[in-house]
């Protein structure tokens, strides 16, 4: 990310990025990057669903849907996203709001019952640990601790994690329970898992017999291109492996629909979906199934899926391309940023020089722009370089967004130069 410049040119240009920040922060802005969520605009999309299911109160199989019952969640709602999910209807679990709800979950019932081919509970162990490819999200990071879950970080590649050190990690220490994983448009850097990845995580020996890869498909019809990225079918590769019961898969409608008011979805082995089952029989008699009825009906089926999300898509691409034009106009050959280029999901991230993350949040804030923290894409809230910053275009109306950008590109110029002339 260097370039050489000579005293003079960079002393001209720590003035005009002094002079542009004075200005920036004189105009009393209060914008805020730091939502990945969905935008008012991308709800109203899916506004039908509230006068759904419109009086209907039986489900394919004739099931009431007002009452107790069901677990597994609607088989006709199963049955549209067992094609996104890449996972077998019997084997798809169709649950409440939220799958990080069903993640946190995964986590209590493994500590406190054994798991499918484990030797003892997680709880009786002395010590668990998850792999956490870096940059990740936040949330991950903060159910491992929340739990005592030891957290070690590894670096991301453009085709995934880097799988020699998973692999070496995974093999030599039976401590190593886990791995986050967000194989397609992955948060924050829109990494989609390359084929040889998933074979390798499926494949790989690990010294512990109950290792579990947490695959966190979050983004899967998230598409921001005509590409439609497809990644390869992780339940099916680990079967063909001997591994069958090595992957718990997650996703939700939380950025399809309404992000609140989704239907969430657990898919996994066969003895796995079992084992889940008989945990959450504890937790509860049955999910919302008004809730995947009203999805049924509004989504129709997998193909309906697809015409909502290119919809959602009009919404985020000219979002995500006033970001990519912005920085590229205001930080493009400066030497001082690179920047990801997702072709889908929800954020965009900026690589500044090392020790200058903090400093450009900081004053981002002080000119009135609220960015996500330093470090929060790194366990315990720590990126040892201090150079990513995580931006979520989704929320914020493009003028907003604009203006954001734009005073983000003024702070990562000012503090780089700073730093430069140092
Ligand atoms: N997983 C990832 C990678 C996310 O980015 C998010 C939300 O930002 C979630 C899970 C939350 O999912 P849910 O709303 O289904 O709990």
């Amino acid at each position: 990310m260097t370039t050489e410049l000579s005293a003079a040119t960079l002393s001209e240009l720590l003035d005009q990025a002094r002079s542009d920040y004075k200005e920036l922060a004189g105009r009393g802005l209060a914008l805020d990057l730091t939502r990945g969520k969905p935008a008012p605009e991308q709800l109203d999309l899916s506004e039908d669903l509230l006068s759904l299911p419109g009086g209907r109160h039986t489900a394919a199989s004739g099931t009431d849907v007002r009452n107790y019952g069901g677990l597994q969640g609607l088989p006709e709602l199963r049955e549209i996203f067992a094609d996104v999910l890449q996972v077998p209807v019997p084997q798809l679990l169709a649950a409440g709001n939220s799958s990080l709800e069903l993640m946190h979950d995964s986590i209590v019932h493994a500590l406190l019952s054994v798991l499918p081919g484990a030797e003892s509970r997680w709880v009786d162990q002395e010590r668990i640990a998850f792999l956490c490819p870096v940059p990740g999200y936040d949330r991950h990071f903060a159910l491992c601790e929340r739990f005592g879950i030891d957290m070690i970080p590894v670096p991301m590649t453009a085709d995934g994690p880097d799988m020699d050190t998973v692999e070496r990690l995974v093999a030599e220490d039976p401590a190593v329970k886990g791995i986050w994983c967000v194989p397609k448009y992955s948060n924050p850097d829109g990494v989609v898992y390359s084929d040889e990845t998933v074979r390798r995580l499926a494949a790989m020996p690990t010294a512990a017999p109950d290792f579990r890869i947490f695959w966190d498909n979050a983004y899967a019809a998230h598409h921001l291109t005509d590409e439609q990225v497809q990644i390869a079918d992780v339940l099916a590769a680990c079967a063909e492996s001997g591994h069958a019961d090595r992957v718990f898969v997650f996703g939700s409608t939380s950025k399809i629909t309404a992000a609140g008011a989704g239907v969430a979805f657990f898919g996994s082995s066969p003895a796995n979906v079992s084992w889940l089952l008989a945990n959450n029989g504890k937790r509860s008699i049955g999910p919302d199934k008004i809730n995947q009825l009203r999805h049924v009906m509004f989504l129709r089926d997998a193909d309906g899926v697809r015409a909502h999300m290119e919809r959602q898509r009009a919404l985020l691409e000219p979002k995500f391309a006033a970001v990519a034009r912005i920085l590229d106009a205001e930080l493009g050959g400066t030497g001082l940023a690179g920047w990801t280029a997702p072709k889908g999901g929800y954020f965009v991230t900026l690589t500044v020089p090392d020790g200058c993350a903090k400093e450009v949040v900081r004053r981002a804030a002080e000119a009135g722009i609220v960015l996500t923290p330093a470090g929060a894409t790194h366990p315990y809230g720590d990126d040892p370089r201090d150079a990513v910053i995580r931006i979520a275009p989704s929320y914020p109306g493009l003028a907003e967004l604009e203006a954001a950008i734009e005073g983000l590109a003024v702070c990562v110029r000012l503090v780089g130069y700073e730093q430069r002339a140092a």
